[in-house]
């Protein structure tokens, strides 16, 4: 019932203290121990259950741990290791802010790219490493059709508000994204679908994305 008895690292149980967060709320307490497991897991979650914090302590924690593979050095191409998606600007900043203060000190290099604003301050980031991308859809699309980013390397993919991006129309640039990191051997990449609904579209996202998955609902 604390965040110490999950294995998440000393670093990170640090900065979960300098957050002031006490107690799991229910969403974290039940997923992060399955993902930190290495299974898939398909979440409902409304916003305020503290859904951030459960698929970015999984991700922060693992990635502490494979941050010095050897990456691939394009050009100018980068290659994160966990990919975070979002429907919006808002939402997509937010958990960048979180995202790095949960990684503050870890070496953890966090990076967000949402569209709607100049793509060059973000080329920029990028440039200077990623291990986490937080990004939107769209502006991801633009970024890969540009190769400035490679998903090859992506062992941690969270979807966030899954319902809204679809809400949004987002479903063919997620399903060109998702492709693009389907690379072996299978298995390697571990998934989070977060959505505050289930109807039928998200049943399908998570039958085609997700392996073996858990489903949990708060
Ligand atoms: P979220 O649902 O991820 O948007 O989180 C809602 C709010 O709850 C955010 O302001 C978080 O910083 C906060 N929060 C998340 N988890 C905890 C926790 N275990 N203890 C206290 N506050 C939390």
């Amino acid at each position: 019932n604390t965040f110490a008895e999950i294995d998440l690292g000393e670093e990170l149980n640090l900065n979960i203290r300098r957050c002031k967060y006490v107690k799991p709320t229910p969403v974290q307490r039940h997923a992060i121990p399955i993902s930190v497991a290495g299974r898939d897991l398909m979440a409902c979650a409304q916003t305020g259950s503290g859904k951030t914090a459960a698929f970015c302590f999984p991700i922060i924690s693992g990635i502490m741990r494979e941050q010095y593979v050897q990456r691939p050095r394009g050009a100018r191409t980068v290659y994160p290791l966990a990919l975070i998606l979002a429907p919006t600007r808002e939402l997509s900043s937010q958990i960048h802010d979180e995202a790095k203060k949960f990684s503050y000190q870890t070496g953890v290099k966090v990076v967000v790219a949402y569209g709607g604003a100049p793509i060059n301050q973000q080329l920029r980031e990028l440039e200077r490493g990623v291990d986490i991308l937080v990004a939107t859809p769209g502006r991801l699309v633009d970024l890969l059709e540009r190769a400035r980013v490679s998903l090859q390397m992506i062992r941690y993919l969270a979807l966030d508000e899954a319902d809204r991006m679809l809400d949004m129309g987002f479903e063919p640039q997620i399903r060109k994204i998702v492709q693009q990191m389907d690379m072996p051997p299978p298995g390697v990449r571990q998934t989070m679908l977060f959505s505050a609904t289930f109807p039928k579209e998200i049943q399908k996202l998570a039958s085609d994305f997700l392996a073996n998955y858990v489903f949990l609902a708060v």
